[in-house]
């Protein structure tokens, strides 16, 4: 059950989802987003392969730290995505961090493998990188981290724990050949920074970067 106030959160969620749907961010029942619930150590999470343009309240389900489904929303058929350890380790990580959001873009896919020898993507002078929270201004160098890709996620941890010393300086990472992960103080932080990496992508790619 959701209380009020996580009810809430749950439809912003939704909507978001169904704007990256509608962006062409989430294809194929792929990608996954949360949000920190009323208890610090539980999470609203997407169930995992749902068509996120289909998605609704119904498909979002609330876990602790290990993983497990709360009570009232365990079900026979019902999973959290494999990629949700990534979700939890950060919330642990970051108690700044209410929302994490993971995205499948065909750009952020082809940077993420063109640029992988250089093990990040540098971002420079553009104003929207004002879009990343605690940026204020144009003039500063933002990196996005790429790390390797892998079926078993706690090698994808490792490679992330490199780049997530406290304070936190970046604002997400790519998995290569994969996709975006992003965070926020809250959902509309998390929303924000995706489509700033979405446009930072675009034009690192119509300028020839890649
Ligand atoms: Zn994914």
């Amino acid at each position: 059950m959701f209380t009020p106030h996580e009810r809430q959160l749950a439809e912003e969620l939704v909507q978001a989802i169904h704007f990256f749907s509608a962006q062409g961010w989430s294809p194929a029942t792929s990608t996954n987003y949360s949000v920190r619930s009323d208890k610090p150590d539980e999470v609203i999470i997407s169930r995992s392969g749902v068509d996120k343009s289909r998605f609704d309240l119904t498909d979002l389900i609330k876990i602790n730290f290990a993983g497990e489904i709360s009570p009232s929303f365990a079900g026979a058929t019902i999973k959290s995505s494999a990629e949700t350890e990534i979700h939890t380790h950060l919330y642990q990580l970051f108690p700044e961090i209410n929302c994490v959001m993971h995205t499948h873009s065909v750009l952020g896919t082809v940077l993420s493998l063109q640029l992988a020898p250089e093990k990040q993507i540098r971002f420079e002078g553009y104003e929207l990188l004002k879009g990343l929270e605690d940026n204020l201004t144009h003039e500063l160098v933002e990196l996005l981290p790429i790390v390797p890709n892998s079926q078993e996620i706690p090698q994808i941890l490792r490679s992330m724990d490199r780049h997530l010393q406290a304070p936190l300086k970046i604002h997400g990472f790519l998995i290569e050949g994969h996709g975006l992960y992003t965070w926020g103080k809250n959902i509309a932080a998390a929303k924000r920074h995706v489509e700033t990496f979405e446009f930072l992508f675009q034009c690192t790619h119509a300028m020839g970067r890649n």
